[in-house]
């Protein structure tokens, strides 16, 4: 097990560290018994995962002497929201939860993002661990503290800022995630390469097996470096308030695809297409090469993930999207650029116009 510093803040308190390693329940149950966070332990969890997993955390947990209960809640981003979170506090204040407690969110990225939520206001705040299941919480969203909870207006419209005591990533629980939900994170991988990482495009080329499936050994090394990454911009920013806005690479774009797609495209699906839209604009607008934009979608079609834009969507109702979230109504949106990969750069302003000729040609 590998542990990696998160150090955030003048004062350090909410300073932490990430562990990384294979099977690592037990040795993750002894930091926790060690590190004395809490007197009691509530796991937060899906159905789903929590019928997969739960028995092996909370038995590695009891096993260390830990005081610890689950609570569950159905899986999927319609349990992200405002009743579910409510529901959880009740059932908490019911279990005799107080302040000394500790909650530990086992699942993706919406087990996360809820249950740091609720551990910021429940009793004005109590502590909370991040174990995360999938590859896309375990590199990106249980690092860096962001939590939240989906209104019908609009996706993670309340939330804190609230770091965790520690971040858990086990890869063996990537052995049973449903090949979508590979998909989906290695989009994110993707992403790191070509803002941070170039080298990790030719490696995600090299480490799948014929099948388009990572190799275990590799993915580690892999999801480590991905830590790594986000975990230095976040110490850079922990606010989102300057450059932890080039996570946002690909996702501008994508965000209004999903949108404008009715949800019909995956998360992943979007930023990959965003990715792919944001490539092109960066070879019109920063000189980006133009065989990087042609590896980009080599890549991301060996990895299973859309390169094209379905007929169906509108370009018209995917700029809107972007104008309105950016609250920037036919003056253009702010995107993140490449120079070259590696080199990502906030272009303040993208003409609306040169978005829409990109999108039309993506659906050719
Ligand atoms: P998710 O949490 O819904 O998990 C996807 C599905 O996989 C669920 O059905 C779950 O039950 C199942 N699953 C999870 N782990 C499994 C495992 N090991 N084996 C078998 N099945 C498993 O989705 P996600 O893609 O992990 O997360 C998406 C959410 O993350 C969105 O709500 C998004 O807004 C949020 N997010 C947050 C941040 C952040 O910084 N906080 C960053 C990116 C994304
Ligand atoms: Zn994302």
């Amino acid at each position: 097990m590998k542990s990696i510093d998160v150090k955030l803040g003048s004062t350090g308190e909410s300073s932490h560290q990430i562990h990384v390693g294979r099977d690592i329940l037990d040795r993750m149950a002894l930091v926790i018994l060690r590190s004395r966070w809490a007197c009691r332990y509530v796991v937060v969890s899906d159905q789903q995962v929590a019928a997969i997993h739960g028995p092996g955390v909370l038995g590695a947990m009891r096993r260390a002497g830990l005081v610890v209960d689950l609570l569950e809640i159905p899986p999927g981003e319609s349990s992200k929201d405002v009743p579910t979170c409510l529901d959880l506090a009740k059932r908490l204040v019911r279990l005799g939860v107080d302040r000394g407690s500790c909650l530990v969110a086992l699942g993706g990225g919406v087990v996360g993002d809820l249950t740091g939520f609720l551990a910021s206001i429940y009793m004005r705040g109590i502590a909370y661990i991040q174990v995360p299941t999938t590859i896309l919480a375990q590199v990106d969203s249980s690092i860096g503290g962001k939590t939240g909870v989906d209104l019908e207006e609009g996706k993670n419209l309340l939330g804190t800022f609230y770091q965790p005591r520690a971040v858990f990533v086990d890869l063996a629980f990537l052995e049973t995630l449903p090949e979508a939900q590979i998909k989906e994170g290695l989009s994110e991988v993707v992403k790191y390469g070509l803002i941070e990482e170039p080298e990790l495009l030719a490696e995600l080329d090299s480490g799948l097996n014929p099948h388009g499936s990572p190799d275990p050994a590799w993915m580690e090394a892999l999801v480590e470096r991905c830590c790594l990454i986000k975990k230095r911009f976040v110490e850079m920013d922990e606010r989102d308030r300057g450059v932890r806005r080039i996570l946002n690479f690909g996702h501008t774009v994508g965000h209004a695809l999903e949108a404008a797609s009715g949800y019909s495209l995956s998360h992943g699906e979007g930023v990959a297409l965003g990715m792919v839209a944001a490539a092109r604009l960066s070879a019109r607008l920063a000189g980006l090469p133009g065989e990087e934009v042609s590896r980009l979608e080599g890549l991301l079609g060996r990895l299973g993930l859309p390169t094209r834009i379905p007929q169906r969507i509108p370009s018209s109702g995917v700029l809107e999207c972007m104008e309105r979230d950016k609250k920037r109504e036919g003056k253009g949106v702010p995107l993140v650029l490449l120079k070259r990969p590696g080199l990502p750069f906030i272009q303040d302003w993208v003409p609306g116009d040169c978005v829409r000729q990109v999108l039309e040609e993506l659906k050719t």
